[in-house]
């Protein structure tokens, strides 16, 4: 009876389409070894991308970062740049999607139990194109509140914190320390005392009328919307800097932001139980969302011909 009922609704509604080593497969088709080394040991790198409007949101500078990212661990990716951006658009463009969030995923491949990377066969390659909600609506209007987590970001001598591999265990750990303080988001120092960065985003903070965030040698990956709305506060003519933070700089900021592919960007109002500027998105905050909103819906690669 149950599986009958699992049939009817798997019918209702069409499954999105995988891309996976060089076809597009149904979703509950989607399947990847179990002795795949992304899966026994995250080897491997990601990006995560959106789409809006019909357009991949800078898509070269997402490429570029996936392939820095592959070759700092020593992974050739079995597909040239332009090839993956065709993967990419294709990916968007066979699911009908004019907004969404895409995946992109490379692992080392299947092997086996050992860790020896040499001895899988070849790569495995995905793209997914979804939807994503990765903070409640309502915070983005109100703001969120973050906490400070016992758990570093990691160095750059271990894992340099600009790859962005698989394994994400650290930033993982940071998120439920997060949690289980009543937290939706952490904030995570480096080694040296210094602002990292968040989970899955970069912090922002407006301290006398400047814009700063924490530059990536500070633990912080590049984020490229962190450098869209860099961009955008210079057309705004709001000044910024790239200089270290410390927590005392958090609890003192007029105004605070996170910014990420998935969260975009998403205005911070609480820290350890300070309450930043007023309590509610800061006016340069709210204007900088908004120019940034604009950019995202009249820039990136077409998917669909015009
Ligand atoms: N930091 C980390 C750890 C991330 O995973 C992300 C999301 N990719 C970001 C920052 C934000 O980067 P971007 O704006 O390029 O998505």
């Amino acid at each position: 009876m149950a599986s009958q009922t699992k049939t009817v609704k798997a019918a209702a509604s069409p499954e999105i389409l995988i891309y996976l080593d060089g076809k597009f497969v149904p979703k509950s088709q989607a399947m990847v070894s179990v002795f795949d080394h992304g899966f026994l040991y995250g080897d491997g790198c990601f990006e995560g991308i959106r789409a809006y409007n019909g357009r991949v949101f800078r898509l070269e500078q997402h490429l570029k970062r996936f392939y820095d990212s592959a070759r700092a661990i020593l992974l050739t990716i079995p597909l040239s740049m332009k090839e993956m951006e065709q993967v990419v658009v294709e990916t968007v463009r066979v699911n009908k999607f004019k907004d969404c969030y895409i995946r992109l995923v490379v692992s080392r491949g299947p092997g086996d139990l050992g860790l020896a990377p040499w001895k899988c066969s070849k790569p495995t390659v995905l793209c997914i194109a979804d939807k994503i909600a990765l903070y409640p609506e309502e915070l983005y209007r109100n703001g969120l509140s973050i906490c400070t987590v016992p758990t570093r970001r990691n160095t750059p001598e271990a894992i340099n914190p600009n790859i962005k591999s698989l394994n994400y265990l650290n930033n993982i750990l940071a998120k439920i320390e997060a949690k289980n303080a009543g937290c939706e988001e952490a904030l995570m120092m480096n080694q040296q005392g210094y602002v990292a960065e968040c989970t899955g985003d970069n912090l922002f903070i407006i301290r006398n009328g400047v814009l700063i965030t924490p530059p990536a040698s500070a633990g912080a990956l590049d984020g490229i919307t962190k450098q869209a709305v860099l961009e955008v506060a210079g057309k705004l003519k709001i000044k910024t800097a790239e200089t270290n933070l410390t927590r005392f700089d958090v609890f003192n900021a007029e105004e605070c932001f996170l910014t990420g592919t998935a969260a975009e960007v998403i205005p911070v109002v609480g820290v350890d139980a300070r309450q930043i500027g007023n309590g509610k998105p800061g006016p340069k905050t709210i204007k900088l969302i908004a120019e940034f909103k604009k950019l995202t819906q009249k820039t990136g690669t077409p998917v669909y011909k015009k």
